[in-house]
């Protein structure tokens, strides 16, 4: 799997230091205001990975939601579409949208509108990264891991055709892999 990467753009103890960082503001955001419950709603199967780590590094009482949406086909974007819907309910609680990354924003203007007809109390999002070049204006991220160039990233969790989420850092393939 090595010799398949070009180059690390975010190496894991960089990773480690940030979800712990976004760990604190998430739970400066909440504290005081958890009655309602907190659900952290996850889009799968990229955010395993991060929200796994996430959440150990946040001492609130939660709830996970789990929803399985496809937007990519090997490198390329395609229609966000829901391949599995969200296992609980969020009626009158406080949602926290956690997913991988933010790139063209369709995957989370579904996921959202999906939600609000359920009535949750607030939403708010949480991704790993973002590419800011693309990321469109009416999909606001509340807490951003990190900003990145606009280039193809797997890795802590990202794939390319299924393969890769084991990699502990985040990086760009070897232009020859994409190309197989
Ligand atoms: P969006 O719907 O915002 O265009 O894309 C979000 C989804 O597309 C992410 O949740 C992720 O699954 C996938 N995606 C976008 N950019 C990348 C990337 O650079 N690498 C990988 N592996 N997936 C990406
Ligand atoms: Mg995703």
């Amino acid at each position: 799997m090595d010799h398949d990467i070009d180059r690390i753009l975010i190496s894991r103890h960089r990773i480690a230091e940030r979800v712990m960082e976004l760990a604190a503001e998430i739970a400066r955001t909440y504290a005081g205001d958890v009655e309602a419950g907190l659900t952290l709603v996850t889009i799968l199967s990229g955010s395993l990975i991060f929200l796994s780590d996430l959440i150990r590094c946040l001492p609130l009482r939660m709830k996970i939601g789990l929803i399985t949406v496809s937007s990519y086909k090997g490198t390329k974007p395609t229609p966000a579409a829901i391949l599995q819907q969200l296992n609980t309910d969020v009626t009158g609680r406080h949602v926290l949208l956690v997913d991988d990354i933010l790139d063209t924003g369709g995957t989370l203007r579904l996921v959202r509108e999906q939600l609000v007809s359920a009535g949750p109390k607030s939403i708010r999002t949480c991704v790993l990264l973002r590419k800011p070049s693309k990321a469109p204006p009416d999909v606001p991220a509340d807490f951003v891991g990190f900003d990145i160039e606009d280039v193809f990233v797997v890795g802590y969790g990202l794939d390319f055709n299924d393969h890769y989420r084991n990699l502990p850092d985040i990086a760009v393939l070897r232009p020859e892999v994409y190309a197989s």
